[in-house]
C-alpha cells in the first residue's frame, strides 16, 4: 500500500456510482499535506514519469486484453442465441445478412487475439519500447468489444435490451475499456506522435 487508509491529510471524498465494474470501487480521493514513509516511494524521487510509461506499457495491454474477454463472451452468447432463436423459418444467424455479421465479426476477434499475443511476446521478450504497441491493442481490443457487445445486444432483438441476458451487462462493461489507462483519442495521440516524429 503507498498511502495506508488513516494517514493525515488522506481522504475518500466519495464512491462513485458507476454504469458498469461494479466489482470494484472508484473512489475520488484527496491528499492534503499528506506525508508518506520514504519506504513507500515508487521508483526514485523524479522519476515519477519512468515508472508511469513502464506501468502504462503493461496495464493497456492488459486492459485490451480484458476487453478481447468481454468481445469473446459477446460473440459466444450472440452466436448461442441467434442458432436457437428461429425468424422467418430459419434460425437468425442463418439470415444471410447476419451470417456475413458473424463472418466479419469472427475475423476481427482471430486478427486482435494475433495482435495480443504479438504484444503478450514483446512484454515476455523484455523489451521496454512499446508504447505504441501497447496502444494499439488498448485501441483494437476495447473497439471491437464495444461493436461486439453492441452488435449482440442488437441480434437478441428485445430481449437484449433486457436484464434477462448478459450481452445488456457486456455493452456497460465494454465502454470503460474505451475510456480508462487513457481514452482511445490519447492512444491514437500516441500512435501518431510517434509516426511523426520518424517520418518527419
Ligand atoms: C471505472 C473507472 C476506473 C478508473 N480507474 C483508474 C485507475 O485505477 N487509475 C487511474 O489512474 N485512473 C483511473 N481511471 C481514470 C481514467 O483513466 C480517466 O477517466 C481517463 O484516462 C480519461 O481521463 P478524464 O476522465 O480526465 O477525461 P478527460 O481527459 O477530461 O477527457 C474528456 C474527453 O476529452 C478527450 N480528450 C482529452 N484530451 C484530449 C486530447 N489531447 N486530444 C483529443 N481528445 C482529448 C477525451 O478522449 C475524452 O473524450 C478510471 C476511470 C474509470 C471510469
Amino acid at each position: 500500500m503507498l498511502v495506508e487508509k488513516g494517514t493525515p491529510g488522506f481522504e475518500t471524498l466519495r464512491l462513485e456510482k458507476k454504469m458498469g465494474t461494479h466489482a470494484s470501487s472508484t473512489a475520488a480521493l484527496t491528499f492534503t499535506d499528506c506525508r508518506i514513509p520514504r519506504a513507500n516511494l515508487l521508483g526514485k524521487p523524479g522519476e515519477g514519469m519512468k515508472v508511469m510509461i513502464a506501468t502504462l506499457n503493461k496495464s493497456r495491454p492488459s486492459a485490451g486484453a480484458q476487453a478481447l474477454g468481454i468481445a469473446s463472451a459477446a460473440f459466444d452468447d450472440m452466436l448461442t442465441y441467434t442458432n436457437e432463436r428461429i425468424q422467418g423459418g430459419k434460425t437468425v444467424v442463418q439470415h444471410q445478412a447476419n451470417t456475413f455479421l458473424m463472418a466479419d465479426l469472427a475475423t476481427e476477434l482471430l486478427s486482435v487475439r494475433l495482435l495480443l499475443d504479438h504484444v503478450g511476446r514483446l512484454i515476455d521478450d523484455g523489451e521496454k519500447d512499446i508504447g505504441v504497441e501497447a496502444s494499439m491493442i488498448k485501441i483494437k481490443a476495447s473497439d471491437l468489444a464495444m461493436r461486439l457487445a453492441t452488435e449482440a445486444v442488437q441480434m437478441f432483438g428485445g430481449h437484449g435490451y433486457t436484464r434477462e441476458h448478459r450481452v445488456e451487462r457486456l455493452m456497460r462493461e465494454a465502454k470503460v475499456t474505451q475510456i480508462w489507462e487513457g481514452t482511445n483519442q490519447i492512444q491514437r495521440q500516441v500512435i501518431g506522435r510517434d509516426l511523426l516524429a520518424r517520418y518527419s
